[in-house]
């Protein structure tokens, strides 16, 4: 999962410079593990992509360099590898120059049949430098837009769509245009807008929370939108959009940032997720009980639930914000010592309170929570309360997560996920849960059908049926 985010402007004004940094952090949730960028005024570009976060790429070096630009468009992409490796290469934007001129590319979503895409490109010559959809993409757009179509990127990008499956919310420059685009089904968030003279654009409304900026819309599935630095803006709907969408619905579950919006719906990201803890409740009530969230994805989901039973909400998890999903990979700690490191657990409620309910968004290899709740029966025998008589009932904000994602979304292969091998009671027994209950894919299309038709949104995760072909993952 990644962030997009840029501008095109009709004349350069010092302050975009900042208004483009506050868009990387304001989606620097989508992807800690690179940043990159690709900026151009109209005469000259000039790039940059490297591991880290926004505020460790894009240093005062480079933001003197991109000062000194005068850029009337930029590109950018905060970045969470699921295709390709986290060195630069596989960073986004990619880029390359052409006879006929200079081209960019970053990309929010992953290609089902990403290695057939590959094998396809290099059977026609194309050399790829990663293995990485964004640039896949940009390689098959020019390819279609330079041999069959004189060079028109609108073509390119209507090939892209026609022969591509899968999830592609993107942005495409040259040195005096932007194209924004999104594939058919709008697996992925894009919206655009305005911010002073200059259209704006981000993969979700958290990038405009600035003053002076106001959303416009989203980028509809199927359409490209094409800015240019004269002020022009053109709406091309190249392919038709699914007459289902397969709007991720793990995006308002747990990705998106709570103040963003549910993809065309005015409501916000954490309301949705308060309707899902208020609908949990109903289906799964645990009387007399302390309502703890697990910090941060929990959060929402256990107020509604608290709310709609009328019980108290603690803190009894504090999280530990400066943990780096890296060293996780670095292979420095096992995901045990990881959510040890996360997390630790506040002992003075549990001197006080013998019964909990702790919610979650989701459960997906399920070594979070046991090892959550192990501390909780730790830390109350270090509290002096035998640790038997601690109920600790387990929520969960979104039903059994039953097949991996092909569309963007790093949940691990199916032979991981608890619920694809294991029966509820199976999955509550060995995290030592007092009991464990899940809201109902019915539940979750009601609360789902306040913000759009459930029809529009995927569930491929709950249900294992996918809605375009894919390449079954190994790892
Ligand atoms: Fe989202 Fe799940 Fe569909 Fe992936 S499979 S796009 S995570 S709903």
């Amino acid at each position: 999962m990644c962030g997009i985010l840029g501008y095109c402007a009709e004349k350069w004004d010092s302050s975009l410079v900042k208004f483009f940094g506050l868009q990387g952090f304001n989606l620097q949730h989508r992807g800690q593990e690179n940043f990159g960028c690709t900026f151009s005024n109209g005469k000259k570009f000039n790039h940059f992509k490297d591991k880290g976060l926004v505020s460790q790429v894009f240093t005062k070096e480079r933001r003197d360099d991109f000062k000194a630009l005068e850029p009337l468009i930029a590109i950018a992409q905060t970045r969470y590898a699921t295709a390709g490796g986290t060195d630069a290469i596989s960073a986004q934007p990619h880029w390359l120059t052409l006879l006929d001129g200079f081209y960019s590319n970053a990309t929010n979503g992953d290609l089902p049949m990403l290695q057939k895409e590959i094998e396809d490109l290099e059977a026609s010559g194309t050399i790829l430098l990663s293995g990485n959809d964004g640039e896949v993409i940009l390689k098959k757009v020019l390819l279609a837009a330079h041999k069959r179509n004189g060079g028109d990127l609108i073509a390119g990008l209507k090939y892209l769509m026609e022969t591509t499956p899968g999830a592609y919310s993107g942005c495409l420059m040259t040195l005096t245009k932007l194209y924004l685009y999104r594939d058919p089904f709008g697996f992925r968030p894009l919206y655009y807008g305005r911010w002073r003279d200059a259209w704006v654009f981000g993969s979700e409304t958290c990038a405009f929370h600035e003053p002076d900026a106001t959303i416009e819309r989203e980028v509809y599935p199927g359409e490209v939108i094409v800015f240019d630095t004269h002020g022009k803006k053109e709406h091309h709907q190249v392919v038709p959009p699914k007459p289902h969408r397969q709007k991720c619905i793990f995006e308002p579950i747990y990705f998106a940032r709570p103040d963003s919006q549910v993809y065309e719906n005015p409501a916000e990201v954490g309301s949705f997720r308060f309707q899902l803890g208020k609908r949990l409740a109903r289906e799964h009530p645990v009387e007399d009980a302390i309502v703890i969230p697990v910090p941060d994805s929990g959060r929402f989901a256990s107020v509604g639930y608290a709310t709609e039973l009328g019980l108290p909400l603690r803190e009894l998890l504090i999280r530990n914000p400066y943990i780096p999903r890296t060293f996780q990979i670095a292979g420095q700690a096992t995901r045990e010592d990881l959510v040890r490191l996360k997390f630790t657990v506040m002992t003075s409620l549990l001197k006080r309170y013998r019964k909990f309910v702790v919610i979650d968004d989701s459960l997906v290899r399920s070594t979070t929570m046991k090892i959550l709740i192990q501390m909780i029966r730790e830390g109350a025998e270090k509290a002096g309360v035998d640790a038997k008589e601690v109920e600790v009932h387990i929520r969960l904000a979104s039903p059994p997560i039953k097949g991996c994602c092909y569309y963007g979304i790093d949940t691990p292969v199916s032979k991981e996920l608890a619920a694809a091998s294991h029966s509820i009671s199976q999955i509550a027994r060995s995290i030592h849960a007092t009991s464990l209950a899940y809201v109902s894919l019915e539940g979750l299309d009601e609360v789902a059908s306040k913000f759009d038709d459930p029809k529009n949104f995927c569930h491929a995760c709950f249900t294992a049926v996918y809605p375009t072909p894919f390449i079954p993952r190994t790892r």
